[in-house]
């Protein structure tokens, strides 16, 4: 067999020919490496849309690799020879092709990129693992930046990422005086709701290559949470083009005012349902800040909206790859709150009488999909107050959302959503009663719970576990300038109320089924 020079290995969320990788293939001596293992679906308990989903892109990116004539040895989950596991086949890709060199980009997931490198040290094979050129920070950058400031806040970050990048930026001023329009945005819909012409996402019907993709998925894995009926996704870069541009015509505009609101029955409303598409790299985040910066231009998008959006990726994305590159791996194992309960068993079967965790659930299983407020202020929310282990709540949101992969969704759970590591992500625990869901969402009208009851049989779950929340971490609140106003509230509550509250927390925590999947 000819000796090969590079191996080329692409993972399932590294799909672009543009990546540094390609950057020297050479098609006589060069071999790009691609392999579907159940292992990478079953090390948590994966949605099938989250499976589908990587497995469909992959397929379609093969058949370009294939389309320019690369020399491809693409592992197939359905081939009865697949080993299950991306260690032992990597391994046996080594022995059968000898490369002199495994080429790579950067993995989006530590636990990866260890193995990548035993892997290699076993086989004696030098390993080039090559910058991941689709962020605008690089590891070494921020953890440079990191360095330079004693307190990491996400706002200084990405002042600095505008100003390095002149997105939204004039003469070095920000684009209208201000870097953050976040007072403009953040409506609810009120009691008329969205009204009936929220324009949805544009679908994509399955072709034959994810037909075949959602059939093996349900057969190999019918006991995963969800369900592929409702799987109409972009899975290649041309399809990703088309939803980022449905988005900008039709949901950018409304998008800051609504951003942080729900409503029964509405999973996508005026978001952009695009974040798979940039993590598997079938979407340049460049491309997306352009296209959005340039609706602004054209007076298509108030700048209230845009800022927000751009301050979305350009910001947050940026800034939780930063965090998690420069905490891991000791950041999966924070526990700042010791937090220890169970994961309820409704995450993965929404067996509960709580409205609002009922529907934001139920979109999950059926679209992999929830929108960011839903994920940090209702799901995430309820994990942070019922005191769940932080390492659960993580497993399950890498598990369940069809965007999830490790760098992004670690410190969005373990520090965004539930304060694990003592504020590195946020200045602040984000809680709130059931009042703010109410506020925000149509959700409790649907309820046998009442939000601004905090004791009794129409206690909302919600409500209780906030002020139990306020009185366990009574010290620690106090000292944050933040959260002191909120904790002084205790005060007001009498001691016999007080008591009451702790003792329906305790009872609902011990009454609430978990522990069975
Ligand atoms: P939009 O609301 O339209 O936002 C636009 C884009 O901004 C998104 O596509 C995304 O790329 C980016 N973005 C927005 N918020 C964030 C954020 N906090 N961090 C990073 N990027 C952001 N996002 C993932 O991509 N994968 C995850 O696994 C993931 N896990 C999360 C877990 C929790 C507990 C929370 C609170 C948030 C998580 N997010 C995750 C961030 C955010 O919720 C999703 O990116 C967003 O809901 C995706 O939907 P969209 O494309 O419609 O986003
Ligand atoms: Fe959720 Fe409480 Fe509202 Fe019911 S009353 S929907 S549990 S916030």
């Amino acid at each position: 067999m000819l000796r090969i020079r590079h191996l080329v290995v692409v993972l399932g969320d590294q799909l672009s020919l543009e990546s540094s990788a390609f950057d020297d293939f050479d098609k006589s001596s060069d071999l790009v490496w691609m392999a579907e293992v159940a292992g990478e679906s079953t090390h948590v308990l994966s949605h099938k849309v989250r499976i589908a989903y990587f497995l469909s892109s992959m397929r379609h990116f093969a058949e370009k690799v294939r389309a320019r004539s690369y020399r491809l040895e693409y592992r197939r989950l359905d081939d009865s020879t697949n080993r299950g596991e991306l260690a032992a086949e990597l391994h046996a890709a080594l022995a059968t092709f000898k490369p002199a060199r495994i080429v790579i980009v950067e993995p989006g997931e530590y636990r990866v990129e260890s193995m990548l490198k035993t892997v290699a040290a076993e086989a004696g094979i030098a390993l080039d693992i090559r910058p991941d050129r689709d962020f605008y920070c690089s590891r070494a950058e921020f953890a440079a930046w990191a360095k330079r400031h004693s307190q990491l806040r996400m706002e200084f970050f990405y002042r600095d990422m505008r100003k390095k990048t002149g997105v939204l930026m004039e003469r070095a001023q920000p684009v209208g005086g201000q870097w953050n329009y976040d007072a403009d945005n953040r409506k609810s819909f009120g009691k008329a709701g969205p009204g009936l012409l929220l324009p949805a996402p544009h679908a994509f019907p399955p072709d034959e290559i994810t037909r075949d993709v959602t059939a093996l998925v349900n057969q190999t894995f019918p006991n995963h949470p969800g369900t592929l009926a409702n799987f109409e996704l972009p899975v290649t870069a041309e399809d990703a083009t088309i939803a980022l541009n449905d988005f900008v015509a039709n949901r950018l505009p409304s998008f800051g005012d609504y951003q942080d609101a729900m409503w029964t029955d509405q999973p996508f409303l005026y978001h952009a349902r695009i974040s798979a598409t940039m993590n598997l790299k079938l979407l340049d985040p460049r491309a997306v800040i352009m296209a959005v910066e340039d609706a602004y231009h054209r007076g298509h998008a108030p700048l209230a909206a845009v800022e927000g959006f751009i301050r979305q990726i350009l910001g947050w994305r940026e800034y939780v790859r930063g965090i998690y590159w420069a905490f891991m791996p000791e950041y999966i194992n924070r526990n700042a709150l010791e937090a220890t309960e169970k994961l309820p068993d409704f995450y993965w079967d929404r067996t509960t009488d709580m409205n609002c965790l009922k529907q934001v659930v139920g979109e999950t299983l059926a679209y992999g999909y929830a929108h960011h407020i839903q994920r940090l202020m209702v799901t995430g929310l309820f994990a942070l107050l019922f005191a769940v282990d932080p390492v659960e709540v993580h497993k399950w949101y890498l598990a369940i959302y069809w965007d999830a992969v490790e760098w992004v969704e670690m410190p969005n759970t373990t520090g965004l959503s539930q304060f694990a590591d003592g504020g590195l992500m946020g200045s602040k625990p984000y809680i709130a009663s059931g009042k703010y869901i109410h506020r925000m969402s149509n959700y409790c009208e649907g309820c046998r719970y009442k939000p601004d009851e905090a004791v009794g049989e129409k206690a909302c779950p919600f409500t209780t576990l906030y002020w139990d929340f306020l009185m366990r971490h009574e010290q620690m609140l106090n000292g944050n300038q933040r959260t002191r106003m909120q904790v002084r509230n205790l005060t007001r509550i009498s001691k016999e109320k007080k008591e009451a509250i702790r003792e329906q927390a305790r009872d609902f925590r011990a009454a609430m089924p978990k522990g069975k999947y």
